[in-house]
């Protein structure tokens, strides 16, 4: 017989905003369920230490800041569901939330999925994740102080944390595929003058190469087709990121970037359905940035559930 569990209150999605959300959806008793999914944490349990979150002055580990999230969210009621969602329904009330061999319903629902990185998907670049590949500067940035880096993308994302790495590496190489860049003439202008960043155009990264930490790239000029190898002490790459939105339905809208489109009050266009963190940021991504926006959603979520009970 098929394993059906109703639930007030269904929070998809564990890493901060997610908890955040759980922590307070457990305070207004609504005994919230959190499902996980395959990253318990989100993004933060692949940061190794966080030094830009309130109330942790000498900065905390990634795993270590998830698990305080769940020991605070458990502490009030919440419970955590370590299992991957299936699909989700949200054509008929209530919602319904397939897991491997559980269905969950619920009566309202936060979508906290985060969004990934996307990454180059060349040689090197998964083996030496965390060893001199990076895809957050601000997660990262702290360990190549007077280092010589690489930032791959040519959009605001890769001008922005360009500017943010030179506050530590003593030079900071942008790498783009074009000669023009996609991001502001701001950003551009400030980048351009700045002594430590300097620009690779027309050039793609084939390959990044170390044995325990990165130590070079193969290159090559999209224009020439000439490949050489330059000597690097990290690469950081920011060429768009990707919210995890592929398990929704066509019913969910979205923004021009790919992220959950959210009211003020952080409801989707589907009411009773909220949304949280990076699946519905496509601005701020950052761990304070997604626990406020996960405490904002479980605040209107329980407004949107007592209004049910009118
Ligand atoms: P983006 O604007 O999509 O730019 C991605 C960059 O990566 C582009 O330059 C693109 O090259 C390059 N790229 C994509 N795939 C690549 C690949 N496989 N190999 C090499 N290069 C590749 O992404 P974003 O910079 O993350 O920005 C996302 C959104 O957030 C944008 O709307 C942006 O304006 C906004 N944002 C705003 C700010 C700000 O206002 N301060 C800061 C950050 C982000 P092409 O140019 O050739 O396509």
């Amino acid at each position: 017989m098929e394993n059906i569990q109703h639930h007030p209150l269904v929070i998809v999605g564990a890493g901060p905003a997610g908890l955040s959300a759980a922590i307070y959806a457990a305070r207004a008793e609504l005994k919230p369920v959190v499902v996980t999914g395959m990253t318990l944490y989100g993004q933060v349990s692949l940061t190794n230490t966080i030094e830009n979150y309130p109330g942790f002055p000498d900065g905390i580990g990634g795993p270590e800041l998830g698990e305080l999230f769940e020991t605070q969210a458990k502490r009030y009621g919440a419970e955590l569901v370590y299992d991957v969602v299936q699909s989700i329904d949200v054509s008929s009330r209530p919602f319904t939330v397939k897991l491997l061999e559980t269905t969950l319903t619920s009566d309202a629902l936060i979508l906290t999925m985060g969004a990934d990185p996307n990454k180059l998907q060349i040689p090197g670049e998964d083996r030496l994740v965390g060893r001199g590949v990076s895809y957050c500067a601000t997660c990262d940035g702290w360990f190549f102080k007077d280092k010589n880096i690489h930032v791959v993308g040519g959009g605001d994302s890769a001008l922005e944390e360009a500017l943010f790495l030179t506050r530590f590496a003593s030079s900071v190489t942008i790498i783009h595929r074009r000669d023009q860049l996609r991001a502001g003439i701001l950003l551009e202008n400030r980048a351009r003058k700045h002594p430590k960043i300097h620009f690779m155009w027309n050039t793609v990264v084939r390959e990044i190469r170390g044995d325990e930490a990165t130590h070079s790239l193969l290159v090559e000029n999209v224009q020439s087709g000439i490949q050489e190898e330059i000597p690097s002490d990290g690469i950081f790459i920011f060429i768009g990121h990707h919210p995890n939105t592929a398990i929704l339905g066509e019913e969910f809208k979205l923004t021009a970037q790919g992220t959950l489109e959210v009211d003020d009050h952080l409801q989707t266009n589907v009411p009773g359905v909220f949304a949280a963190g990076d699946v519905a940021d496509p601005l701020y991504r950052q761990v304070v940035t997604s626990a406020g926006m996960g405490a904002a959603a479980a605040i209107s979520a329980t407004t949107y559930l007592e209004s049910l009970e009118e």
